[in-house]
């Protein structure tokens, strides 16, 4: 089974659960850039390097009286990866160091209104807005540490490794004795004690253990404050004037704690998120974007996957996913069709629904009503299965649209696929 876009959030998880194991989230958990992220940090007490922002606006007015004997210039975006990432204009590096002053806006220009491909983002890359200008840090060692929720523990985890600064996940692959994972008690907390075990195991020796294991604690302490997901520092540097700093950042939020984090949850950056997710997101909806000609709407996650298999296995692609979940109504129904028939790549749509706690007739009534409003484009596959299925096959033949109801599943796909090519 295919490997669904949109789990960049989830890149730690991955080390720690089935290397291959296909999520359709039905949450995004919020992720902010790293100049955000960063605030949050320096609120919190946590050692960061000072910065100021460049925007599209290349005002160096935002860098009056800012001073350092080397300045470090970082492209913004909601991906990793970016010191070793490229340009679409062919600079290469999303972050660079430079003594001369005079640099820094050469640099960003090389970087502002282009598009930096790395290894965590789409094949063409995400659009940088704005770069962060901070003073830069000689490093002696880069480390590894990340808080993040981990279901296996029913709870958090901290990961740590004395090995910073690369992908986590070769860490994980090449050298699993530098990396080490502890479930932290959500009551306990990190104790003086963890954190000293772990400032040791990142190989912090003497005032810097001390250093490292404050660091460590109050990371834990912004962890539970802001409902973060996930918590990662990499790298966690050791400076040559004997310092522990957090050079990179990335939180993620839990969602369900949207109505207690308004603060946070208002520098959301939408502005990378594709427009259809977005405009499902206003509908309570949830889309998830894939490379086929196939677009599907389905109910629950677990039908979502069965669906991609019975497509895959009859030779088929899903373009995308619109997941109705459970409790919609017709007009969060017609909605989701008329999203799933705006991707381009959309040649027919699979409506496969299993209703338990929705009825049929509610989604046959959707159906209808964006047909009528907007004529079907593309070729429309039905299998509504459960509550209410008899009175919502009467209401779609009534309809007199051109639909192909089928009620095996199998067989629906085959339809799709081949009504695709
Ligand atoms: P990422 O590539 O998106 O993970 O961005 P990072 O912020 O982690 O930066 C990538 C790498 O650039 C780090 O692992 C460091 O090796 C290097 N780097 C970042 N900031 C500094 C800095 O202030 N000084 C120095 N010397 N190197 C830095
Ligand atoms: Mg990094």
């Amino acid at each position: 089974m295919a490997a669904l876009k949109n789990t960049s959030n989830f890149k730690m998880l991955t080390v720690l659960a089935p290397k291959y194991c296909p999520r359709i989230n039905a949450r995004r958990n919020l992720n902010l850039q790293e100049y955000h992220s960063k605030d949050l940090l320096r609120k919190n007490q946590v050692t960061i390097q000072d910065f100021r922002i460049l925007d599209n606006s290349l005002d160096t007015k935002a860098l009056t009286g800012f001073k350092a004997n080397e300045y470090v210039i970082k492209a913004q975006i909601l991906a990793g990866g970016r010191g070793k990432g490229h340009f679409d204009n062919g600079f290469k590096g999303g972050v660079h160091l430079t003594k001369n002053p005079d640099d820094i806006l050469k640099l960003a220009k090389n970087m502002i209104g282009r598009k930096l491909i790395t290894k965590q983002t789409p094949k063409e890359g995400i659009l940088v807005d704005k770069v962060m200008v901070a003073e830069s840090v000689n490093i002696k060692r880069e480390t590894y540490l990340s808080i993040l929720m981990e279901r296996s523990y029913n709870g958090a985890a901290l990961v740590a490794s004395p090995a910073g600064g690369m992908d986590i996940e070769t860490v994980a692959e090449k050298t699993p004795h530098l990396l080490k994972t502890v479930p932290i008690d959500i009551y306990e907390g990190i104790s003086e004690n963890l954190a000293n075990e772990i400032a040791e195991f990142l190989e912090f020796k003497g005032q810097l253990k001390n250093k490292c294991a404050e660091e460590i604690k109050k990371l834990w302490k912004l962890f539970l404050k802001v409902d973060a997901t996930q918590l990662e520092i990499n790298p966690l540097v050791e400076t040559d004037d004997g310092r522990v700093v957090a050079v990179d950042a990335k939180i993620n939020f839990d969602d369900n704690a949207k109505f207690r984090q308004e603060d946070i949850f208002a520098l959301d950056d939408v502005s990378e998120t594709d427009p259809r997710e977005r405009e499902a997101a206003s509908w309570n909806l949830v889309y998830i974007d894939m490379d086929g000609s196939i677009g599907c709407m389905v109910n629950g996650a677990g039908l979502a996957m069965a669906t991609m298999d019975l497509i895959n296995l009859n030779g088929g692609k899903p373009a995308n996913f619109l997941d109705l979940g459970g409790g919609v109504g017709q007009s969060q129904v017609s909605a989701a069709l008329k999203i799933l028939e705006s991707d381009p790549k959309v040649k027919t749509v699979f409506v496969n629904v299993f209703a338990g706690i929705v009825s049929c007739a509610t989604v046959a009534n959707g159906i209808v009503a964006a047909c009528k409003e907007n004529p079907p484009k593309y070729p429309l596959v039905i299998r509504l299965e459960g509550t209410n299925s008899d009175i919502a096959k009467k209401i779609l033949e009534e309809s007199g649209l051109p639909m192909t109801i089928i009620n095996d599943a199998d067989e629906a796909a085959k339809t799709a696929v081949k009504l695709a090519q």
